[in-house]
């Protein structure tokens, strides 16, 4: 999820929850934000962000880090620090948790695995969770004086969470039986979830050379939007496919395709793009390589 949606969600969450024990709420809502401080690998540019971002915060091994430290501080007799990292880790746990659900990929098995995992259940911007948290926060804030209702507020949030998280997994899994059963070859597919709508998701099939992309909906299993687009990395010369770009962008993503071939009396220009990403019509990874007639590379944009 974005970083603003993870605040909303442990403020929701401790408010009611964590009432007595400040020290419990405070890790709690910092848990919920801290693993994506590691988007600020983006000043140390874009291969930077790229290898950081979603990985070490966002792993197993953070959490059982900072869950060592809470049990030392707790060993030690240092309570209030240690209550703060218990809520750090019960935070970065929901905060990974959910970022899985998405479609960007965690490593959140690291140090086990340098795999990224992806649930593909839930879009990084949901509708849905974004107004849950409003609601929670404005219902909050009206009965902040009743301790009872506060508390209940957070046990309805944090279920009502819960419940839409799994039932989006059930959806999920619709839109993949759907897309399979009509399919008659296998080739990778992609399908994506969307912000505004649970049932929307955007589609990717490869097949033949070809990327079949259309939008699903996961109620009917009615395909619109359908565009074929000719995949043209068979023309690709090695000298792009070997550049640090395009082989970043490949090991992100399978669907990360050569769509366009320009030429002209200077050379060639090489066109890239990520087929899974279409939401909001976002240029994420759109690599382009100009080539001169000799074949070497004079210019590169790439938007990260
Ligand atoms: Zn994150």
């Amino acid at each position: 999820m974005d970083i603003a949606t993870h605040a909303l969600i442990g403020t929701a969450t401790a408010a009611g929850l964590f009432q007595t024990q400040p020290a419990l709420a405070v890790g709690l809502v910092l848990g919920n934000v801290a693993p994506d401080l590691d988007a600020l690998s983006r000043v140390a540019g874009k291969h930077a962000f790229l290898r950081f971002h979603q990985t070490y915060t966002h792993s197993a091994g953070a959490i059982a880090t900072v869950l060592a430290v809470a049990v030392g501080l707790l060993m030690a007799g240092i309570p209030v620090w240690g209550e703060l990292a218990i809520g750090l880790v019960v935070g970065m746990a929901m905060h990974v948790g959910l970022d899985l659900a998405n479609s960007y990929g965690v490593k959140c098995l690291w140090p086990f695995s340098q795999k990224r995992f992806a649930l593909d259940w839930i879009f990084f911007i949901d509708a849905f969770i974004v107004g849950l948290c409003f609601v929670t926060l404005v219902a909050q804030c009206l009965c902040q004086t009743d301790k009872n209702l506060l508390r209940w507020s957070s046990i309805i949030f944090v279920t009502a969470l819960m419940l839409y998280v799994g039932l989006r997994s059930v959806i999920a899994g619709r839109a993949k039986r759907l897309v399979n059963s009509a399919s008659n070859q296998r080739g990778p597919i992609s399908i994506i979830p969307t912000t505004w709508s649970p049932f929307r998701f955007l589609v990717c099939r490869q097949q033949n050379g070809l990327a079949d992309t259309f939008t699903l909906d996961a109620r009917s299993g009615l395909e619109t939007e359908g565009e074929v687009i000719a995949i043209l990395d068979e023309n690709v010369p090695e000298t792009v496919t070997q550049c640090r770009e395009w082989q970043v962008m490949r090991s992100l993503s399978a669907f990360f395709f050569c769509l366009e071939i320009d030429s002209n009396a200077e050379g060639e220009t090489y066109t890239f793009r990520d087929l899974r990403i279409r939401n909001f019509r976002t240029k994420f990874g759109k690599l382009t390589c100009q080539l001169d007639n000799r074949g070497v590379i004079q210019r590169k944009t790439w938007d990260v």
